[in-house]
C-alpha cells in the first residue's frame, strides 16, 4: 500500500474511519453472546429522555431567532413516535400552539413565529402535525392558505422555490409535493412540469442531483424519487441505474455514504435506505415491470431540510438553511382539488401483495452500523464514531433503522421475524410510510382526516 502521506486527504479520512468501526466491530466479536446482546439492545430509555429534553426547550417561551424550530419538533416527535412513545398531554398542547404561531397568516410555516413562510419548515410542521394526531393537530392546518402559498413557490420552470425569491431544487419539489399529498390539497396545476424538472436532475451515476449539472446525492434522490411516485411519474426515470447508484452507496462498514468517495454517515441509513424502500414497494406493487432489481428496503438518504446552515452539496446533504422567504398570493380557486395522484400503488393498503423478496442492501450489516456505531448508549445518535449525538440523525438513524427492520416483511400485518431484527426483538420499531416518512399509523389518521374533511 502506499505510504499514508501519499493519500489523499479523503483515502485517509476514509481509512481513519474504517479503522475506528473495525475496532468497534473487533471488540464486540470477542465478546460473550450475551455482552453481544446487551451491546446491540437499542436504549429506547435513554434516547427517549434525551429526545423529551429537547422538546421541552420548545416551549413558546423560548422562541427565538432559531428557523430551524418545526424541523427539531420532526426530529424529535419522530423519533419518540417511532419507539412508539407519546409526549405527556401539555407538551404536546405547547407544541401544536408553536407550530400553530409558525403559521403564516397567509399560509404555510416560517421556522419560529413571524418568520417568512419556507417550503422545508413548512414540510416540517405539518410531518410533526400528523405525527401528533388528533383533531386539535390536524385541524390547525391552514389547508387553503397552505394551497395558496404552494401555488405562490410554483416557478414556471416546474419546480419549486424554497421560499419567496429563493432557490428551485429537488428538494423544494418534495417538501411541496409531500406537503400537498399528505393533505389531500395536490392538483394538476402543482404538479404540471415537476417530472421534466426531476428528470432533468438524474445524473450519469443514476442518482439524483438537487439541481440539473450537480453530483447525484443521496437525500436528494430520495426526493426526487419520492416525488416522481407521489406525481405518477416515475417511470420516467432510469430505475435500474438509480438502483445500482444506491445499491453502491452501502460501504464496508455496513452503513451508507451519500455520495461516491465520501464517509460513512448514519443518517444516510434512511436517505438512501428510504430510497431503497420505495423501490421495493414499486417492485412488489408492479411485478416485474420496470425494476429489474428485486425490492428492498432500508436505509437512508439526506434530509430535505436538516441541520442549520450547511450548503446542500454539502456533508449532510440536504442540509441547508431553513431560512424564511415568501409571501403567497392568490390562486385560490384549485386548492381544494382532491389528490388526483394515485399513491395507493405505493401505500401500505396494498402493500399486501408485497413478494417475499431479498432487500438488496445488507439489512443487518446496516443496523450494526446504527446500533454499534451511530448509537450512543446515553441517549441520541450519530453520524459515525467520534462524532456527537444530534436530533437530526436521531431521526435518520431510527428511520433508517425501522426501514432495515421491515425490509423482509411480505405484508404490513405481520410483523418482521426475529431474524429481520438485529439484536433482542425489543429493538423492534413502527413501520414509517416511506413516502412522507411519518410512522405508519399516524399516516393512516391523517389520511382519514384529510379525505372526509
Ligand atoms: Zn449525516
Amino acid at each position: 500500500m502506499e505510504s499514508f502521506s501519499s493519500l489523499t486527504v479523503t483515502q485517509r479520512d476514509q481509512i481513519l474511519v474504517e479503522q475506528q468501526v473495525f475496532n468497534i466491530y473487533e471488540t464486540f466479536y470477542d465478546m460473550p453472546p450475551r455482552s453481544k446482546s446487551l451491546k446491540l439492545e437499542l436504549q429506547r430509555e435513554n434516547h427517549l429522555g434525551y429526545l423529551t429534553e429537547g422538546l421541552k426547550q420548545l416551549g413558546p417561551a423560548f422562541c427565538v431567532l432559531d428557523a430551524n424550530r418545526p424541523w427539531i419538533c420532526y426530529w424529535i416527535l419522530h423519533s419518540i413516535a417511532l419507539m412508539d412513545e407519546f409526549i405527556d398531554p401539555e407538551l404536546e398542547d405547547n407544541t401544536i400552539d408553536f407550530l400553530s404561531r409558525c403559521q403564516d397568516p397567509n399560509g404555510g410555516y416560517g421556522g419560529g413565529p413571524g418568520q417568512m413562510p419556507h417550503l422545508a419548515t413548512t414540510y416540517a410542521a405539518v410531518n410533526s402535525l400528523v405525527t401528533l394526531g388528533g383533531d386539535k393537530a390536524l385541524s390547525s392546518i391552514n389547508r387553503e392558505k397552505l394551497y395558496t402559498f404552494l401555488w405562490q413557490m410554483k416557478d414556471p420552470s416546474g419546480g419549486f422555490r424554497m421560499h419567496d425569491g429563493g432557490e428551485i431544487d429537488v428538494r423544494a419539489c418534495y417538501t411541496a409535493i409531500s406537503v400537498a399529498s399528505l393533505l389531500n390539497i395536490l392538483d394538476d396545476d402543482l404538479v404540471q412540469n415537476v417530472g421534466n424538472y426531476i428528470l432533468s436532475c438524474q445524473t450519469y451515476e443514476g442518482g439524483i442531483a438537487g439541481e440539473p449539472g450537480s453530483e447525484a446525492h443521496g437525500g436528494y434522490t430520495f426526493c426526487g424519487l419520492a416525488t416522481m411516485i407521489l406525481i405518477n411519474e416515475v417511470d420516467r426515470l432510469d430505475l435500474s441505474s438509480l438502483i445500482d447508484w444506491v445499491v453502491f452507496r452501502q460501504g464496508v462498514e455496513g452503513g451508507f455514504q451519500g455520495r461516491t468517495n465520501k464517509l460513512v454517515d448514519g443518517c444516510y441509513s434512511f436517505w438512501q435506505g428510504g430510497v431503497l424502500a420505495l423501490l421495493k414497494r414499486l417492485h412488489s406493487t408492479k411485478g416485474e415491470k420496470s425494476i429489474p432489481l428485486d425490492d428492498g428496503e432500508d436505509s437512508g438518504a439526506e434530509s430535505p431540510q436538516s441541520t442549520a446552515s450547511s450548503d446542500a452539496t454539502g456533508e449532510e446533504g440536504l442540509n441547508e438553511d431553513l431560512s424564511q422567504g415568501g409571501s403567497h398570493s392568490e390562486h385560490g380557486d384549485q386548492h381544494d382539488a382532491s389528490c388526483r395522484v394515485n399513491v395507493d400503488n405505493i401505500d401500505h393498503n396494498s402493500s399486501k401483495m408485497h413478494a417475499k423478496v431479498e432487500p438488496p442492501f445488507n439489512s443487518l450489516a446496516l443496523q450494526q452500523y446504527i446500533l454499534l456505531c451511530s448509537q450512543e448508549p446515553n441517549g441520541g445518535l450519530r453520524d459515525k464514531p467520534g462524532k456527537s449525538r444530534d436530533h437530526y440523525h436521531t431521526c435518520y438513524c431510527l428511520s433508517g433503522l425501522s426501514v432495515c427492520q421491515h425490509s423482509w416483511s411480505e405484508d404490513e400485518d405481520s410483523p418482521p421475524s426475529p431474524s429481520a431484527v438485529l439484536g433482542p426483538y425489543s429493538n423492534l420499531l413502527e413501520p414509517i410510510h416511506p413516502l412522507y416518512n411519518v410512522v405508519l399509523d399516524r399516516y393512516h389518521e391523517a389520511h382519514e382526516f384529510f379525505t372526509r374533511s
